[in-house]
């Protein structure tokens, strides 16, 4: 079961089950999805956008997360091969997760778009459907990311870099 956020042509926004992205995509096509406010069956997916914020210096810096995040999860990106860490020593261990936090960052870094301070504005605009959606990160105040996430838009934080960890 997937779920999707849906919005109407009127701007409601609302939720929904299905098995899968294929069975929306029918039930769409096909006028079965209606609007539990106005019952328009003019229905599409919902942006939910960005995901990863973090505390660097200059305050939240976010990203969009990757499509599944539209499937109503917040998973960050993961290296593949980390899910299991090798017994070892406390130091070794510590050290592969620092690479392991940095190779995280580094890839969303690669995989995303720097909006900088338009990443509030942007984010939103993707929520809306009004900019296409594409993974994006930039710079959120901390009122603008709780904002944000009051509004449904789920943003997570680009993790640190390991350096600034200690
Ligand atoms: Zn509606």
């Amino acid at each position: 079961m997937i779920k999707f956020s849906l919005v109407c042509d009127s701007g409601h926004s609302f939720e929904s089950w299905f098995a899968n992205g294929a069975a929306y995509d029918q039930q769409a096509e096909g006028g079965f999805v209606h609007c539990p406010i106005c019952g328009s069956a003019r229905v599409t997916k919902a942006i939910m956008a960005p995901a990863i914020a973090s505390h660097l210096g200059r305050g939240f810096e976010t990203r969009a997360a990757e499509s599944r995040v539209i499937e109503g999860e917040i998973i960050p990106p993961q290296p593949a091969g980390t899910n299991a860490l090798p017994p070892a020593l406390l130091d070794e261990q510590q050290h592969a997760v620092r690479a392991m936090i940095g190779a995280m960052r580094a890839k969303i870094l690669t995989d995303t778009i720097d909006v900088g301070k338009d990443f509030p504005e942007e984010a939103r605009k993707m929520h809306e459907g009004e900019s296409p959606e594409r993974p994006i990160r930039g710079e959120a105040t901390v009122e603008e990311a709780h904002a944000l996430i009051e509004d449904g838009i789920k943003i997570m934080a680009v993790p640190a870099a390991p350096d600034e960890l200690n």
